[in-house]
């Protein structure tokens, strides 16, 4: 619908929207209301929709869900996608157009804006309304400062962090609004080749998780690493890494934290043998509670820790472990 906010679905390429999808849904309403109202809606490009997929985003309040479903979405291809949403977007004339702060959303949405001849505001920790335009806030120089910016010409493109908004609640009982979408045809330039399906860790993902456990250099090595996996399985994290020990081969790089890697904004971080180099905040200053364990008190860490543990990790780990263990009982 023209002036509506487009939220585009982040998915777990099993059919069903993630987390992050309600914070980006929540956060269009506030503003859509703070405009004098526009409609939300889903945008959602994918090989599977379950139904109860479809139910959940009208439940977190998409007016319509507009529903690209066919195998040849999967997996991520920039040239596939990009050309659907910016057709739909020229015919339609969305206020907004808003994805996720993952992988594939931030290339989506940096080529769409390319395509729309629009600005992008990626990353965003923050949106507000001034003269009837959207102001968006972004951390720059590696999170050290806020900067807000405003968009020359619409459609407003941005990427949010997760874990930033506030999810929409869901209300039951709301049927969804789907229309479904052809996907024209054409002979993409790349060719899918061969999938590997990463390994099961049974926690979950880094960027969606809502505390992380990360371990750095001072981990010592990649074996040690089973103290923070463990710690994590107690309290329901996921677990992170620092750029050195990912390139000591302790860790692939989906799971460096930083400016070379993920960014993350967990209700809670702990971080341990982690000196707290800039790029390292870069991808984790935005945490709401930050917690270090480091045997160094001069670690540039403890200046932005709200709690700091002076000690040796292989002792404090397994301590904190045991504590939790026995508060869940
Ligand atoms: C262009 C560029 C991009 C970069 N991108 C990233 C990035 O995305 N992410 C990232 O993390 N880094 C990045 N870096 C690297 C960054 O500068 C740091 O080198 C890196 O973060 C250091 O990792 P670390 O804290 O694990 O190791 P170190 O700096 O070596 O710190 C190890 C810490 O462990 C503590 N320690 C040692 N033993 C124990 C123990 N037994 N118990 C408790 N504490 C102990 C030490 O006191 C120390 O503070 C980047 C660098 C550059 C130049």
């Amino acid at each position: 619908m023209a002036g509506a906010f487009w939220c585009v679905v982040e998915d777990d390429r099993q059919g069903h929207p993630k987390k992050v999808t309600a914070e980006l849904i929540g956060e269009a309403h506030r503003r859509a209301t703070d405009l004098g109202g526009a409609a939300v809606e889903a945008v959602w490009l994918t090989d599977r929709a379950a139904p109860e997929g479809l139910d959940q985003l009208a439940a977190w309040g998409a007016s319509r869900i507009c529903l690209w479903e066919d195998p040849a979405l999967a997996p991520y291809r920039g040239e596939t996608w990009v050309p659907v949403v910016a057709d739909l977007a020229q015919r339609e004339s969305p206020r907004a157009i808003w994805g996720a702060v993952t992988s594939r959303h931030r290339e989506l949405m940096a080529r769409l804006a390319a395509r729309l001849d629009a600005g992008i505001a990626a990353d965003c920790v923050a949106f507000s309304v001034a003269d009837g335009q959207l102001v968006a806030t972004r951390p720059v120089y590696a999170g050290k400062l806020l900067s807000k910016v405003r968009w020359k010409t619409g459609p407003w493109v941005a990427t949010l962090r997760p874990n930033v908004f506030k999810a929409a609640e869901a209300e039951t009982g709301k049927a969804p609004a789907v229309e479904r979408q052809t996907l024209a045809a054409g002979t993409p330039a790349t060719r899918f080749v061969e999938r590997r399906e990463e390994a099961q860790t049974g926690l979950p993902e880094l960027t969606e998780a809502e505390i992380v456990v990360s371990g750095g250099r001072g981990l010592k090595g990649p074996e040690n690493f089973v103290l923070l996996e463990e710690l994590a399985g107690v309290i329901g994290a996921a677990v992170g890494a620092s750029r050195a020990a990912v390139d000591a081969g302790w860790k692939p790089h989906r799971f460096q934290i930083g400016q070379t890697g993920r960014t993350i904004s967990p209700k809670l971080y702990i971080g341990c043998g982690i000196s707290g180099a800039i790029q390292h905040l870069a991808g984790m200053r935005t945490s709401k509670v930050i917690c270090a364990v480091n045997k160094d008190a001069d670690a540039p860490i403890f200046k932005i820790a709200d709690f700091g543990l002076v000690g040796d990790l292989f002792e404090v780990v397994p301590l904190l472990t045991e504590e939790f263990r026995k508060l869940k009982k």
